[in-house]
């Protein structure tokens, strides 16, 4: 068994670039869940599904099948054999897939590929409910959160720096609406696991949190 690193957090809290970081100064392999939520919504989405109704996503997920491949060390997401990496970033798919994914259908068919990719050695997994329901036992966790207008204001320039403007009122609205959903849904809501070490990112830089990860990561492993 490997060194499992859990890290969890609300939107925008810079989970994906700090575990990223992490994971390559470490040699950790890093999974992210969010990117496998987000292939099933850009199924839904490209379908035209209705993702209010549960029982119509459920005949969907029938015909959806999700699964993970690495490049250079890079996560690739596979949504029936096609990588959709570059079709998962993006508001309207961040949107759908909070809603599907109060699902428990959504939730069962990641689930277990999920805890499969944590054996394959020193693995940091992010997203929502990894250390409260999917590695219960993770050697270290982490409950990344930051300010809601710091998490919109980083939102708002990453899309700057892509040539895309937006409204920073609208990113913050969005912001407080998912994650009031991702914390209010029965199944596997977000929430701070009781062993897990809360770090406000507010007023640190990417670094500094990195190198608290490191040394959380560090002090755990001598014991
Ligand atoms: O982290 P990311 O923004 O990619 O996640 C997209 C959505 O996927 C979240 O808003 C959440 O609804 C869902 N998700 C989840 N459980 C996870 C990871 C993501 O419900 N472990």
């Amino acid at each position: 068994m490997g060194f499992n690193i859990a890290i969890d957090g609300p939107a925008g809290a810079g989970k994906s670039t700090i575990a990223r970081k992490v994971a390559e100064k470490l040699s950790f392999i890093y999974v992210d869940t969010g990117a496998m939520y987000r292939a099933i919504g850009l199924y839904m989405w490209r379908n035209k599904i209705d993702v209010n109704d549960e029982k119509t996503v459920e005949e969907a997920c029938q015909k959806v099948e999700v699964t993970i491949e690495y490049q250079d060390g890079e996560q690739q997401v596979l949504l029936n054999g096609d990588n959709v990496n570059a079709y998962i970033r993006n508001e309207l798919v961040g949107e759908l897939t909070s809603k599907i994914s109060t699902y428990s259908v959504v939730r069962n068919k990641l689930l277990e590929l999920q805890r499969d990719m944590a054996k394959k050695g020193d693995v940091l997994m992010d997203g929502r409910d990894i250390g409260t329901n999917v590695l219960p036992e993770a050697d270290l966790k982490i409950y990344l959160t930051a300010d809601t207008k710091v998490r919109a204001q980083r939102r708002y320039l990453e899309l700057q720096r892509k040539g895309i403007e937006s409204d920073i009122k609208e990113i913050e609205e969005d912001i407080i609406e998912r994650d009031l959903r991702d914390m209010q849904r029965k199944i596997a809501p977000l929430k701070k696991a009781e062993d897990a070490i809360e770090l406000n990112t507010s007023k640190l830089d990417i670094n500094e949190v990195v190198d608290i990860v490191i040394d959380l990561v560090q002090e755990k492993r001598k014991k």
